[in-house]
């Protein structure tokens, strides 16, 4: 266009637009030329490191002298370094490591135990022999800054030297620790922190979030009693404690003995030892020492190359039946691993069993700790995982603070692979359910192990709470840190090799390791490698599907004429894989790039009975619902309705119907016998229902209740999901008829902006219709009342100190009122010790009604006051205190205990506060809680005492807040006046809401 338009105009515009073309050229020159200089070549430093340590197992302490050389390699004159005194860490609450355990665990003041801190002093650090100034960063004791009296200039080096002393904190907290006499000392040392093209990678230790170093040579002495076993990185050189290992290894007689070494320590020898350990291209160094060490040791020849590897598995007698395999999954992991991606980089392998308090196990260059597991085939996976992690950290060292996916996915994902390839036909419920006969009951008996990671990962996407899947570890949620780096991110790269081919996605993965084997690869690099090697443009994968949370969801619409019309119905628009299929067998497989709309594909003339998108679940599908077509047929896209009997893991591919057989007693309808009909609640779907229709064989009548809901899960909106329901209940009432409510609602829950914060909003509305209490109560057939509710709910949820306040209004014909109530945990010490606190505010906008009950209750009501019948009454009708029923209450409203609605009645406007708390030091063991109830309201209460003041005081019992007693002992005159003996006042709670509660708060 430019060149067309240059030719029809007059010269004079032309001659200037040239030399404007020419100002741009000139300027585009420049700018390319300045940005390869700001775009630097890639370089990493290179840090080489001796140490000498001493073991000190008296007082759990390491000593130690350091010296590394920092060799420059950038293109930049460095004034200052940072360096990693990770144990630090564990030296006060304001450590980053302890605000997450406090985040995450409800862990408080967790290193005010001397046993639990840990710590790293005595360091006096020199620069060339020459001391220099360094200090502790502000609020970050885990990292130190060195500023050199000479900055170091590019090509240059130094030797940086400081004694240290590392206390070793108790093992319970993370990775650094010990167990008794076992130690695991990782992070151990003064460590520069990576300098790379993008600057200074400085970061405070972690329990959720990884690290990153620079590549070196490591020289280490360890020196520690002489009757210390010890796996470490790098490769030993004692050439007599080789031999040891080796005569430990081939003396089995330990192993089978009857009376095996004990879990009890040795104790430690007089006599030290000192063993040598070097190691090359490493970065890090990591070992673990225990007296009490079972030996097994292998020299192995890797598949191709012929490079010899020596295995060697430490574990103590506690585990000596599961462990005793070990070494062969060691050694059939690392050829596996070797074939597929390349040779094991280094010449020792380690495997550690010790008590772990991160995870199952884990990687550090060359040795692997793993902790106490339930089965061999756990064990199998745990070793295979961490192993690969010698690929996936080891020698390719990404930043995995910040790319988490770069070592833990891919790993995960070759992990999955192996054990794929190793156990085809593992089912689900051999390593989940263990029984058999359970399994078959739950009909989860044939499904693949492999489905559980999809299942875990969809429960998270249709809640709607993905995140995605290359942020950095703090920015993830404890949940996504698991569900989209080891549930989602390996089932992503499982895609990505079943639409490149093994053959392609094998190559590119080894030239990728090959090129990046002891470098710092980034994301870029790797896409670069793989999109060069498959010749694709990966960016569905790269950028969509890693870097958003946007949704796989393809439809079949109609086939027509060997062909097949496709809808793609979500966000991401990425490869698909088209079956045809006759029965179980797969006739024809075709993958279809990716598109938007709607889009007709051709079909082979295969003899096939139906179509199906994706049958082997390669593909992150959200909703496989939609996923098949039949050939034939009235119904061609209908699926088989599953009717199954209990429950069951719901299968994404079919729509469940469950039945269940259902029993109900209340004293209206007497014994009740029916059916439950739901179609699954582990996986949340778009349409939900649950239907009990029950016949009660006292009044001769049917009763029972359902629920239909329909759940919106709006991509990248404020609305993280909708809910419309509608819910109808009809029981048995006095005066020979049944109570109904029929009750549709609308629930909005807002996203959070920033999911790793505790909060949790949302908007309720309910219109209701119900059956006329007051009519009821007076044995007259019940009309309906309409009512509307109206809340708004915002929560704080974390572990300590959880808040929730809701603001409320509720419109009847004859009545309007509005509330706020407040709930509020002063934690004391730890999640489960605590100052509950209720506070309640209520007013009537406008109370026409001759019915009182309308009006704010005083105490809690009970279910003879509850006009919109909540909760679940076994005799909702009673009238206290006739029976042991009738002493059921809904904690509400004014939330007294002492029943004293029926004789001082109810308000126009009330405030109250409730408390209560657990037994102080030990006692807090038992359920029992003193409680405090304070009431002010409008009423002159009684002519005797003329007080609008009411308090009551007492213990409550009982299990979490699902069933608790309420013995009121002490209470205010007005209530002692119309109550009587405390056995009057004796009331208790049922309440099934709380477990619903306890429910949501176990997967956030
Ligand atoms: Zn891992």
């Amino acid at each position: 266009m430019a060149n067309f338009s240059l030719q029809i105009m007059n010269p004079e515009l032309r001659k200037f637009l040239t030399y404007r073309l020419k100002l741009i050229f000139i300027g585009l020159f420049l700018l390319g030329f300045y940005s390869k200089i700001s775009s630097q070549e890639y370089f990493q430093q290179e840090v080489n490191y001796n140490i000498q340590v001493i073991l000190n197992d008296q007082l759990h302490e390491l000593n130690a002298f350091e010296s590394l050389e920092y060799i420059n390699n950038s293109p930049d004159t460095l004034p200052f370094l940072y360096f990693h005194l990770w144990p630090n860490a564990y030296s006060n609450n304001n450590t980053l490591l302890a605000r997450q355990l406090f985040q995450f665990y409800g862990k408080q003041e967790l290193f005010n135990d001397p046993e639990l801190r840990g710590f790293i002093d005595l360091l006096d650090f020199e620069v060339n022999d020459k001391k220099v100034h360094w200090e502790l960063l502000p609020n970050q004791p885990d990292i130190c800054r060195i500023d050199l009296e000479v900055p170091l200039i590019p090509g240059d080096s130094m030797r940086i030297t400081t004694p240290f002393r590392v206390g070793i904190p108790k093992g319970v907290t993370s990775r650094l620790g010990h167990i008794g006499e076992s130690y695991q000392i990782s992070q151990w040392y003064p460590k520069p922190a990576v300098y790379d093209q993008t600057g200074w990678h400085q970061m405070s230790y972690l329990d959720q979030g990884e690290f990153y170093a620079e590549f070196g040579r490591f020289d280490v002495r360890i020196t520690l009693p002489a009757n210390y076993r010890v796996g470490a990185s790098g490769n030993l050189q004692n050439e007599s404690e080789i031999e040891l290992l080796h005569k430990l290894s081939a003396d089995t007689s330990r192993m089978n003995a009857a009376n095996p070494v004990g879990k009890d320590f040795p104790v430690s020898s007089k006599q030290l030892k000192t063993l040598h350990y070097t190691a090359d291209k490493i970065h890090d160094f990591a070992w673990f020492a225990d007296k009490r060490f079972q030996v097994q040791m292998s020299k192995l020849k890797l598949p191709n190359s012929g490079k010899e590897v020596t295995t060697l598995v430490l574990f103590t007698d506690e585990q000596t039946e599961l462990w005793k395999n070990a070494l062969t999954y060691v050694n059939e992991a690392i050829c596996w691993f070797s074939d597929k991606i390349g040779d094991y980089p280094y010449q020792n392998f380690t495997v550690v069993q010790s008590a772990l308090t991160s995870g199952s196990g884990m990687e550090y260059p060359g040795i692997t700790v793993i902790s106490w597991l339930e089965d061999a085939y756990t064990l199998d996976e745990v070793i295979a995982h961490e192993l690969g992690h010698n690929w996936f950290y080891s020698a390719l060292g990404s930043n995995e603070r910040r790319y988490p996916f770069m070592d833990e996915a891919i790993t995960s994902f070759y992990t999955d692979w192996y054990l794929n390839d190793k156990y085809p036909d593992k089912k689900l419920w051999e390593v989940y359910v263990k029984d058999r006969q359970l399994a078959r009951l739950a009909h989860i008996d044939k499904l693949p192990l492999r489905r559980m990671q999809e299942l875990e990962w969809l429960i998270q996407a249709r809640n709607n709470l993905e995140q995605p899947i290359n942020l950095s570890s703090t920015d993830f949620t404890e949940s996504n840190y698991g569900l989209m780096l080891y549930n989602k991110a390996p089932n992503a790269f499982n895609y990505l090799k079943a639409y490149l081919g093994d053959t392609v996605f094998n190559t590119a993965m080894q030239e990728y390791f090959r090129q990046w084997k002891f470098r710092h690869p980034q994301p870029k690099d790797l896409r670069e490698v793989i999109e060069k090697q498959s010749a694709k443009d990966l960016t569905w994968f790269f950028v969509d599907l890693l870097g958003t949370t946007k949704r796989l969801d393809y439809k079949i619409v109609r086939i027509q004429n060997q062909q097949i019309l496709i809808q793609n119905k979500g966000e991401l628009v990425s490869p698909l894989l088209i079956a045809g299929l006759n029965g179980d067998s797969i006739l024809f497989e075709k993958w279809v790039d990716g598109f938007e709309g709607r889009q007709w594909i051709d079909l082979p003339s295969d003899n096939f009975s139906e179509i199906k998108i994706d049958p082997g679940h390669l593909i992150p599908e959200i909703f496989r619902i939609n996923n098949n077509i039949k050939t034939s047929g009235i119904f061609p896209k209908a699926d088989p309705v599953r009717a199954k009997f209990l429950f069951s893991i719901d299968e994404p591919e079919t729509h469940s119907l469950f039945y269940v057989p259902a029993i109900n007693w209340n004293r209206e309808n007497g014994f009740m016998l029916g059916m439950a009909f739901h179609n699954g609640f582990i996986i949340p779907k778009p349409l939900e229902f649950v239907v009990v229709p029950l016949y009660a064989f006292g009044n001769s009548d049917l009763a029972g209740f359902g629920r239909i809901a329909y759940n919106i899960i709006p991509f990248d909106n404020f609305i993280r999901r909708a809910t419309v329901s509608i819910e109808a209940v009809q029981f048995g009432a006095p005066g020979q008829q049944n109570y109904r409510k029929l009750k549709t609602g609308l629930e909005v829950n807002f996203r959070n902006k920033k999911m790793t914060q505790p909060f949790n909003h949302k908007l309720i509305g309910n219109y209701i219709i119900a059956s006329n209490l007051s009519q009821i109560e007076l044995l007259v057939k019940a009309g309906i009342n309409s009512t509307v509710e109206v809340g708004y709910l915002f929560e704080k949820t974390s572990l300590i100190n959880p808040y929730s306040l809701l603001t409320s209004f509720e419109f009847g014909k004859t009545h309007q009122k509005t509330s706020v109530e407040f709930n509020y945990r002063l934690s004391y010490r730890g999640r489960n010790n605590g100052l509950d606190m209720r506070f309640f505010a209520g007013t009537m906008l406008n109370s026409d009604s001759e019915i009182p009950f309308y009006s704010f209750s005083t105490s809690g009501r009970s279910g003879r006051e509850l006009y919109l019948y909540q909760g679940i009454y076994p005799d909702r009708f009673s009238v206290f205190p006739e029976n042991f029923f009738s002493r059921q209450m809904t904690l509400s409203e004014g939330g007294l205990v002492s029943p004293v609605n029926d004789s001082l009645g109810y308000s126009q406007w009330l405030f109250s506060l409730s408390l209560s708390t657990n037994l102080p030091g030990r006692a807090a063991r038992f359920p029992i809680k003193p409680f405090v109830n304070l009431l002010l309201n409008d009423r002159d209460v009684s002519t005797r005492q003329n007080s609008p003041f009411f308090y009551e005081a007492g213990l409550k019992v009982g299990i979490w807040d699902i069933f608790e007693i309420y013995v009121p002992l002490l209470v205010s005159n007005n209530i002692d006046s119309v109550s009587g003996s405390f056995k009057n006042r004796i009331r208790f709670v049922f309440s099934l809401d709380s477990i619903r509660k306890l429910k949501v708060i176990g997967y956030r």
